[in-house]
């Protein structure tokens, strides 16, 4: 799993995490349909949980009807709940381990949108593996409303308690626009 390549990589392959939720705020939804039409545009991959619900859903409808490239990955067991988008290609495994194996072998940086539980616990996995130095792929997490801010601020709580390095928060990127993701996915400040 060690990856110091992506380094130097340009970013080709995104991998989303975000909700399933189709009752959450419409600027949510709105700006997982907005991602998407944009990651279409710069000509990146979708890679995402192959759902056709919530922000999941919007992103992918997004990225595959502006022309983009999408691959989701859909354990068995929660394709009735999550609704797999037949209209892109997607991989169907049997376990939640193997559905974010896939999604971090398949990607080259990682864009988190409001989402809930699930959405945090492969964001909070993907940012210990860097931590492990398993990886050195960007992570950004993406909210215009400052969603994502008790986040940092639980993050930066670790930091002041000395139980996170102060050099880590370089690896947890903000973005607040999804111009500023995208700046920040062509200049990385990886690992
Ligand atoms: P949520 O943010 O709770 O709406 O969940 C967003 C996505 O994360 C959904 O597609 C869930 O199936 C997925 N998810 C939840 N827990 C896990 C897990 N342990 N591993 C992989 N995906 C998960």
């Amino acid at each position: 799993m060690a990856d110091s390549s992506s380094l130097s990589k340009p970013i080709r392959s995104v991998c989303v995490y975000c909700g399933s939720s189709n009752t959450t705020r419409p600027e949510y939804l709105d700006l997982a349909t907005r991602f998407g039409e944009a990651l279409a545009k710069n000509g990146m991959r979708l890679v995402y949980g192959g759902g056709a619900v919530g922000l999941m859903g919007r992103c992918a409808k997004a990225v595959h009807e502006n022309g983009g490239e999408v691959l989701g990955v859909m354990p068995r067991f929660l394709e009735r709940r999550e609704i797999t988008y037949q209209d892109v290609p997607h991989r169907m495994v049997d376990t939640m381990h193997e559905r974010k194996h896939i999604m971090f072998e398949e990607s080259d940086a990682f864009v988190v949108l409001p989402g809930g539980v699930g959405t945090l616990e492969e964001a909070v996995e993907t940012l210990s593996w860097a931590r492990l130095n398993l990886h050195a792929k960007p992570v950004i997490f993406l909210s215009e409303d400052d969603f994502w801010a008790p986040f940092f601020t639980l993050i930066q709580h670790t930091v002041d308690a000395n139980l996170t390095p102060a050099d880590f928060m370089r690896v947890v990127r903000y973005a607040r626009t999804v111009d500023e993701c995208f700046a920040m996915l062509a200049a990385p400040v990886t690992a």
